[in-house]
């Protein structure tokens, strides 16, 4: 396979044609640290072929979460070196919108928190900085600290900024980067909080408008090359449909990131914070 490559670089070469894109065995693994796998997106994707969907797409490890939480175990018993547990607050009514104010939530989670080797609580949703304070947030977070847990948050960074005050400890595991918050107001954060790991799922888009990595965010990424993640966030069908595209929209931007700095972002800090299920695909 190797003889093969090296010839078709040097054919590429001779003719001064593009370099021929790198096969699967050169392509940058990614630790995919938002994948979820609710029930209706993934309606006909049984586990194995959710495995499957994840190998092809170059993704040897995930952390997985879902409405309600037995899909992710259900993956998690497949492959548990693959999948990484989140424990997901949400389930039958109980949504992100109202979940901050459900007085059953802590029970719940309390009665699930032994189940399997869950590494994070989540991803759940502040939508007002005065949830950041509500009781079940507040037993939420202690929660977490009791296992040890990581609180994957999508929130604003003035969110993420009250549960920091409140909770100075707490290790957040900052979902989409706040999603619409300007990259400034990420750094700022990020300057401020130097513990919270930023995760870059839906923003492959602003970090590489058109394909070429917009300036503010490249200073940025090299800034905090150990404070980054990358997931896919398939919340949809049309997005668990197009797994691949996801991550592959992350190596675009990746790729114009000196390797060491790729390489962290794209699965070594993920490996550092949930381990790397002993698989081989990341030691480099
Ligand atoms: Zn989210």
């Amino acid at each position: 396979m190797r003889d093969r490559r090296r010839f078709l670089i040097l054919l590429s070469g001779l003719l001064a044609l593009p370099l021929v894109p790198a096969g699967a065995a050169d392509r940058l693994p990614v630790f995919d640290t938002h994948l979820h796998y609710s029930e209706r997106p993934w309606q006909g994707y049984p586990p194995a072929r959710v495995a499957g969907i994840l190998e092809a797409a170059g993704v040897p490890r995930a952390l997985v979460s879902s409405t309600p939480d037995d899909q992710t175990l259900r993956l998690h018993a497949l492959d548990p070196a693959r999948f990484v547990a989140e424990l997901s607050p949400y389930r039958g009514r109980i949504r992100w919108r109202n979940w901050t104010e459900d007085a059953g939530t802590p029970a719940y989670l309390r009665g699930r928190i032994r189940l399997v080797d869950y590494r994070g609580i989540g991803e759940f949703h502040l939508n007002k900085l005065a949830e950041a304070g509500t009781p079940v947030v507040r037993d939420v977070v202690a929660l977490a600290a009791e296992h040890d847990l990581w609180l994957h948050i999508h929130a604003t960074a003035a969110a993420i900024r009250r549960v920091k005050k409140l909770f100075p400890k707490a290790r957040i595991l900052w979902a989409h980067a706040g999603w619409t918050d300007a990259v400034s107001e990420v750094a700022r954060l990020m300057a401020d909080y130097p513990d919270v790991i930023t995760e870059l799922s839906l923003r492959a888009g602003s970090i590489a408008p058109k394909g070429t990595i917009n300036r503010a965010w490249r200073e940025l990424l090299l800034r905090y090359p150990d404070r980054f993640t990358v997931g896919s966030d398939p919340y949809t069908a049309k997005r668990a449909a197009n797994y691949a595209g996801l991550i592959d929209a992350h190596r675009v931007w990746l790729a114009q990131l000196p390797e060491a700095t790729a390489r962290r972002i794209a699965y070594g800090n993920a490996v550092r914070l949930f381990g790397d299920g002993g698989l081989a695909a990341f030691r480099k």
